[in-house]
C-alpha cells in the first residue's frame, strides 16, 4: 500500500459520518498512478485518454481533466458527461462499439473525436459526413490477451472492432467517401501486465500505417494492470514506455509522419483510488463455513461474482483480532458471495469491513437489483472528504415508475 492510502482510522470515520455501505475515493491516489504515466513517457509524443466507464462520478472527470488528462467514452451519455464535466469536445475521444449509427450522428454534432468499430457505421459514415469529420477506426488484432476470456477484447473470436484481414474493405471505404482516417486504434483487453502484447499491437498497426495517409494518430486502447492482492505485479509503466519507444525507434516515421501515441487507462488511473466500506450485519457459523453478512451484495459490487476478483478485505475495526477463516456474503436473495474461505481478522457484528480496489467497475456497475439503495460516494481531496453522490432514498426507487 502507498503512504497516501487512507488509513483505516480515516475509513471508520468516514463509515461513521456518512453510513455504509460507502465508496470512498483519494483524489491524492488517482493523481500518482496518472503521474506515473506521464514521468514514464514524458520524452515522448503521448496522450492519455481516462475510459471513464470505470468510474464517471462528475467530480471524479473534474479531477481528472485539471490533472490533464483527456477522456475516452463508451457511450454518447459518457461525452455528455465529459463535456459537462469541462473537457473540451477535442479532449474527448468516442470509443464506439455495436451502437445504432443515431449515436454517431450525435457525437459528431457534439465536435468530439469518433472511433468507429464496423465496416457498417463505418460506410454510413462515409455517406452523410465524407471528409468533413475525420475518424478513427478501431480494428481487431487478433491478440488474445488480458486478465481472462470475459475481459479480453482483441481476440479472434471477439465483437470488438473491425478485422484487420478486413483491411481492404475499410481502404475501399476510404477510398469511396474520400475518409479521412486520423487514428487507428486497437484495444486487447483488461488486466495486461505484458508490455509486449502493446508492442505486437504496434506492430500489426506499423504494417497498415502507410495505407491510411491522413494518419495523426496511433490508439492502442487501455487495460494497464494494477495489483489486486500482495505479490499481484502491476504493468511496468516505465518498461512499457521503453518498449513502445524503441518499436518506434526502429520504425522512423512510418508513413513519413511522426504520429502520436495514446493510451486509453481505465482501472489504473482509478482502481486503488477507491474504498467500499461495509458493515457486518450477521455471523452465521455452519459446518461448512462461518459466513459474514455485510450490508451490500453485487448489487454495489459485482466484480467477485462476475469476474471471479479477487478484492482483499480488511476488517477495520479489528486490526489487532485474531485471525480466522470466513466466507463474507451479502444481504441479497442471491449467492453474492464476495470471498470464499478468506483469512481476516476477528469479526463482530457491527465491524467495518473495508474492500479495496474498489475505484473501477465498482459503483459504476452497481444496481438497486432487490430494491435497494445504491451507496453514497465520497471523495478525499487534500485532507477534505465530499460527499459527492448521496446515498438512493425511497423515492428514487419510484422515480421512473409510471403509476396506472
Ligand atoms: C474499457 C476500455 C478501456 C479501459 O480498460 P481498463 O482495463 O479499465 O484500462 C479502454 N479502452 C476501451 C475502448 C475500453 O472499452
Amino acid at each position: 500500500m502507498s503512504q497516501e492510502s487512507l488509513s483505516p482510522a480515516y475509513l471508520t470515520r468516514l463509515a461513521q459520518e456518512f453510513g455504509t455501505p460507502l465508496y470512498a475515493y483519494d483524489a491524492a491516489k488517482i493523481k500518482q498512478q496518472y503521474d506515473k504515466l506521464t514521468t514514464a513517457f514524458n520524452n515522448s509524443n503521448t496522450l492519455f485518454f481516462y475510459a471513464c466507464k470505470a468510474l464517471t462520478n462528475i467530480n471524479i472527470l473534474r479531477y481528472i481533466r485539471d490533472l490533464g488528462a483527456n477522456v475516452d467514452c463508451s457511450s454518447v451519455n459518457e461525452v455528455k458527461l465529459a463535456l459537462h464535466a469541462g473537457f473540451p469536445p477535442e479532449r474527448i475521444l468516442y470509443t464506439s462499439n455495436g451502437i445504432g449509427f443515431d449515436e454517431i450522428e450525435e457525437a459528431q454534432s457534439l465536435g468530439v473525436i469518433i472511433n468507429i468499430d464496423s465496416l457498417s457505421n463505418l460506410e454510413k459514415f462515409g455517406r452523410k459526413f465524407g471528409a468533413s469529420h475525420p475518424v478513427g477506426v478501431r480494428l481487431r488484432p487478433g491478440i488474445m490477451a488480458g486478465g481472462n476470456l470475459k475481459i479480453s477484447t482483441g481476440h479472434d473470436k471477439s465483437k470488438f472492432g473491425i478485422p484487420v484481414d478486413q483491411i481492404e474493405k475499410v481502404l475501399s471505404l476510404v477510398e469511396k467517401y474520400q475518409l479521412e482516417i486520423a487514428d487507428l486504434h486497437i484495444h486487447t483487453g483488461s488486466e495486461i501486465v505484458d508490455p509486449d502484447v502493446f508492442v505486437k499491437g504496434i506492430e500489426i498497426l506499423f504494417d497498415l500505417i502507410p495505407r491510411f495517409n491522413h494518419l495523426k494518430f496511433i490508439d492502442l486502447g487501455g487495460g494497464f494492470k494494477v495489483p489486486y492482492k500482495d505479490g499481484d505485479s502491476e504493468t511496468d509503466i516505465q518498461l512499457l514506455a521503453q518498449k513502445v519507444t524503441k518499436a518506434f525507434e526502429s520504425h522512423p516515421n512510418p508513413g513519413g509522419r511522426p504520429l502520436q501515441v495514446w493510451f486509453e487507462p481505465g482501472k489504473f488511473l482509478v482502481s486503488e483510488s477507491g474504498y467500499f466500506i461495509t458493515k457486518v450485519n450477521v455471523i452465521k457459523t455452519t459446518d461448512a463455513a462461518t459466513f459474514v453478512s455485510v450490508d451490500s451484495g453485487f448489487n454495489h459490487l459485482i466484480r467477485p461474482m462476475f469476474y471471479d476478483a479477487y478484492h482483499r478485505i480488511d476488517n477495520i475495526s479489528n486490526p489487532n483480532g485474531q485471525p480466522r477463516r470466513y466466507s463474507v456474503v451479502g444481504n441479497i436473495c442471491e449467492t453474492d458471495t464476495f470471498a470464499w474461505d478468506r483469512t481476516i481478522n476477528e469479526v463482530r457484528e457491527g465491524d467495518y469491513l473495508v474492500f479495496y480496489n474498489a475505484g473501477a467497475y465498482g459503483f459504476e456497475m452497481s444496481s438497486n437489483f432487490n430494491s435497494r439503495y445504491k451507496p453514497a460516494e465520497v471523495l478525499v481531496k487534500d485532507g477534505q472528504a465530499h460527499l459527492i453522490r448521496r446515498r438512493d432514498r425511497f423515492e428514487d426507487l419510484l422515480r421512473n415508475q409510471i403509476e396506472l
